[in-house]
């Protein structure tokens, strides 16, 4: 409960909501602070986000895992460069025992409700149960609500069918024919992971993808001996990884034109042309845009996939699905015992279905009607005190979510401070601030943001989860660079306190 005495808040209380990477880090960092007055309200039975519900053959994180780890809390023993995912789950599992985080966490607990009211959030749990807070970090994930095509008789399909984030592992795939719709970088890794190893995988291609080889080389006992006694040589290698990613991808991405974004293009055509022999097969799979227009998939070894005889690659469209398979457009009619959607994720929805009711009694839904837009993708005026982690418009791409997360808590605290500061005169002072962005501030960032998604690869001539309805890319635009300098330095004048 708040602690306030005499209008002093005494003890300031955060909710936050998902125990994903995100809400792990938001709790440790808080009590770095030495605030324990906190709880993590969290839908599942587990922490991990993510992580937790991606299980599907194969996956694994394609950032490397000494930079997809905690700055704080790296990790010698990673097995791969791309460890698996369920190496990366126990990770943020052991994390979370490690800070003593789970016991601030209530588990299959949605948050239904959050209602600004008398200068603080009230929550409501499915349960019916009630939290107050004095503020709220939402760090509920992109990625996050399964995207089901609409794609005429899905639902009359007889046999097994599952996306790829609700993988159904009590199903034996060894005798089936699998259908599997969708390249992007989930099917990838299912396709890689199961060809040869199921009767037949029909691969359903609607648009190919761009593929960059990177090999998964194996850590040695000797090199995770080396990290585990030597600290400084583990965060020599996370730093390069970070500056190789920040020049290779991040950077690269926003500027299309720039040398980088070229080479990213000779490398992914270099790999299609030597990996695939058969002509037909390699032109089948030469996507007619350029390298990360759409997110780039990584990968060692997807176009081998399709050397095993039992793999057959799908360009033609899908009619229909049927109670047995799948009705092409040519009528050719593919039988199936199994069908895989990895065809992605609802990507505007961030912390909703949660009702959200900010300042003026209006509800998120309603603001967020045409589009998500946040400021600095972490705060939406008139929803004071309520800031999210990896929110809309934030970094994506081929780099590490858990960077922009613990750079965006730091922005967070700041903005905490300085509200704390301003009502009191000493950030250490024991009143809250309340604090959210002002309207001109949101609409002056999004302009400029829109303006230079113009320069990006993402609008380059494909159609990708990046770009919003009306094409623009939902975004970060800029360099890394910049959104490091933004993080580390708030402009506090794009922000009002509520008096
Ligand atoms: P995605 O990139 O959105 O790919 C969805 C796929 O489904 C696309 O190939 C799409 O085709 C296809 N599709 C969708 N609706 C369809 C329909 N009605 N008919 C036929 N095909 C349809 O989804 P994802 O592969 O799950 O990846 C989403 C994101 O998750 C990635 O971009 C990445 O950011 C993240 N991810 C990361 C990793 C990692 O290793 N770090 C791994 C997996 C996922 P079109 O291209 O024609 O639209």
């Amino acid at each position: 409960m708040s602690n306030v005495r005499d209008g002093i808040n005494t003890n300031p209380r955060f909710v936050i909501v998902g125990a994903g990477m995100a809400g792990i880090l938001a709790a440790i960092k808080l009590k770095e602070r030495g605030n324990n007055n906190f709880t993590v309200y969290e839908k599942a039975h587990e922490v991990g986000g993510t992580w937790r519900e991606n299980s599907y053959p194969g996956v694994a994180c394609d950032v490397p895992s000494h930079l997809y780890s905690y700055s704080f809390a790296p990790n010698p023993q990673w097995s791969h460069f791309f460890s698996p995912g369920d190496e990366i789950f126990k990770y943020f599992k052991d994390v979370a025992q490690r800070f003593e985080i789970y016991e601030s966490i209530h588990f299959n607990s949605e948050v239904k409700k959050m209602t600004f009211s008398d200068g603080a959030w009230e929550i409501e749990i499915e349960d019916g149960e009630k939290d107050k807070a004095d503020y709220v970090i939402s760090a509920t994930g992109v990625l996050h609500h399964p995207n089901y095509p609409n794609i005429e008789g899905l639902d009359d399909f007889h046999g097994y069918k599952f996306h790829t984030a609700r993988w159904n592992h009590s199903v034996d795939l060894s005798d089936k024919s699998v259908g599997i719709i969708g390249t992007g970088s989930s099917a990838v890794q299912v396709i890689s992971a199961l060809a040869g190893s199921v009767k037949e995988l029909n691969v359903f291609q609607r648009t190919p993808q761009w593929v960059l080889k990177v090999p998964n080389l194996e850590i040695s006992d000797e090199d995770k001996g080396r990290y585990m006694n030597d600290p400084a040589m583990l965060k020599t290698v996370r730093d390069e990884l970070s500056t190789l990613f920040e020049i290779n991808f991040a950077n690269a991405v926003v500027d299309a034109d720039s040398n980088e974004a070229k080479m990213l293009q000779v490398m992914c055509e270099m790999n299609l042309n030597d990996s695939v022999k058969d002509e037909v097969l390699r032109e089948k799979l030469r996507p007619g845009y350029r390298a990360a227009c759409k997110r780039l998939v990584v990968s060692p070894n997807f176009y081998e996939a399709f050397s095993s005889s039992s793999t057959n690659l799908i360009t033609e469209n899908i009619k229909r699905v049927e109670p047995d398979g799948i009705r092409l457009a040519d009528e050719t009619f593919i039988e199936l015992d199994v069908l895989v959607l990895a065809t992605g994720f609802k990507v505007d929805m961030f912390m909703r279905p949660i009702e959200v009711i900010g300042l003026k009694e209006e509800s998120l839904e309603h603001v967020w009607e045409e589009r998500p837009s946040a400021y600095m993708a972490i705060a939406i005026p008139d929803f004071p005190n309520m800031f999210m982690l990896n929110g809309p418009n934030g970094p994506v791409g081929n780099f590490s979510l858990i960077e922009v997360a613990e750079l965006q808590i730091e922005y967070i605290f700041a903005l905490i401070d300085f509200a704390r500061e301003q009502s009191n005169g000493s950030k250490n002072s024991l009143k809250h601030g309340i604090i959210h962005p002002k309207h001109a501030a949101l609409e002056a960032f999004e302009s400029e943001r829109v303006e230079a998604t113009k320069h990006t690869v993402w609008v380059t001539g494909c159609n990708s989860w990046y770009l919003d309805d009306r094409g623009i890319p939902q975004a970060w635009p800029w360099t890394f660079t910049r959104f490091r300098e933004e993080m580390n330095s708030p402009r506090f004048e794009d922000y009002e306190l509520v008096p």
